[in-house]
């Protein structure tokens, strides 16, 4: 059993007027009213457990302690978790819950917390993190993002975290718009990575190359759109320097309703559109990142090599 220390309840209060994400819906969350996200009081989460599919840094040898959070700040038309993102599934943890997840993380020897999509549940993280003395006790946090943050939330949570994980997918408001259902989606999501880069800079790993802090964005490549990828990168390499670890990813798959809303959104992405974003990756710089090994099926993907390497 988890011991709690006895800690405030200041960092709930933030559930009062809820303004942790962009939406700012203003709603009592500790009242019964939900918004956008229609997250309430107690956080839902649909699965945790150790995790070999992240990033090199991130996996590590025995898994990322990696805990996916139910309900999302986007309506993504593709999202591969759409059954916990946008739908009901999930179950309820209190506060002495969550902690047991997190300790379970811990001695299960995940390299860190990995807290996916973890945004409109932050003050009971907050809470969970701070009312005991060994639940995760040690382990990097790693905040997983869709990218989609305000910056006072990251100033503020931000001291808990040591690697951002976040995307960087549309450069133009009508494919946010189309895609997430967020057009100030470009705007927002490069201000929060300027943030983030200002927080914790270049990717660090210790002797075993584990991620320890830092930044790490991902670039998902989406179909008809590498054009975005490569708008992204440069305005990357012009803003902050080709330091940034970038995770370049060709998996996109038409899940969920990507292939109902039609377009190129109902299709893979090709090897083509893919290896041309790798080769301006390259050609800009980028150095301390992964691409995604290209493969025809989607049941062959999963597999990061170190950029630069020859092709895709
Ligand atoms: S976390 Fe949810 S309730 Fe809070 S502002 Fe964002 S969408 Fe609205």
């Amino acid at each position: 059993m988890i011991r709690m220390r006895q800690v405030g309840i200041e960092h709930l209060n933030r559930l009062i007027a809820c303004e942790l994400c962009p939406h700012r819906c203003g709603v009592n969350r500790l009242n019964g009213q939900v918004g956008f996200c229609r997250a309430g009081r107690d956080v839902v989460l649909y699965r945790y457990g150790p995790h070999m599919g992240e990033e090199p840094p991130i996996s590590g040898s025995s898994g990322s302690g990696t805990v996916f959070f139910s309900r999302c700040t986007l309506r993504c038309v593709y999202c591969q978790n759409y059954p916990w993102s946008q739908e009901d599934a999930g179950r309820g943890y209190r506060t002495e819950q969550l902690l047991e997840v997190f300790a379970e993380l811990a001695s299960a020897g995940c390299h860190n917390l990995n807290l996916v999509s973890p945004t409109s549940w932050l003050p009971q993280v907050e809470e969970a993190l701070a009312c005991t003395d060994s639940a995760g006790q040690g382990l990097p946090v790693v905040y997983n993002t869709s990218g989609y943050e305000l910056e006072e939330t990251l100033e503020w949570f931000g001291e808990r975290v040591s690697v951002f994980l976040t995307d960087l997918r549309y450069a133009e408001p009508q494919s946010a718009a189309e895609g997430s259902g967020q057009a100030d989606y470009v705007d927002v999501a490069r201000a929060a990575l300027q943030k983030m880069w200002a927080m914790r800079g270049a990717l660090e790993v210790d002797e075993n190359d584990i991620a320890v802090s830092g930044v790490i964005c991902r670039i998902l490549v989406l179909p008809g759109r590498e054009g975005e990828a490569i708008d992204n990168l440069h305005w990357i390499a012009d803003t902050m320097g080709t330091d940034v670890s970038i995770s370049l990813m060709s998996q996109y798959t038409p899940a969920y309703r990507a292939t109902t809303v039609g377009g190129n959104w109902a299709r893979p992405v090709t090897r083509r559109e893919y290896e041309r974003v790798c080769r301006e990756m390259m050609d800009l710089g980028f150095d301390r990142g992964w691409m995604q090994e290209f493969k025809e099926t989607q049941e062959e993907l999963i597999g990061y090599r170190m950029a630069p390497d020859e092709g895709c």
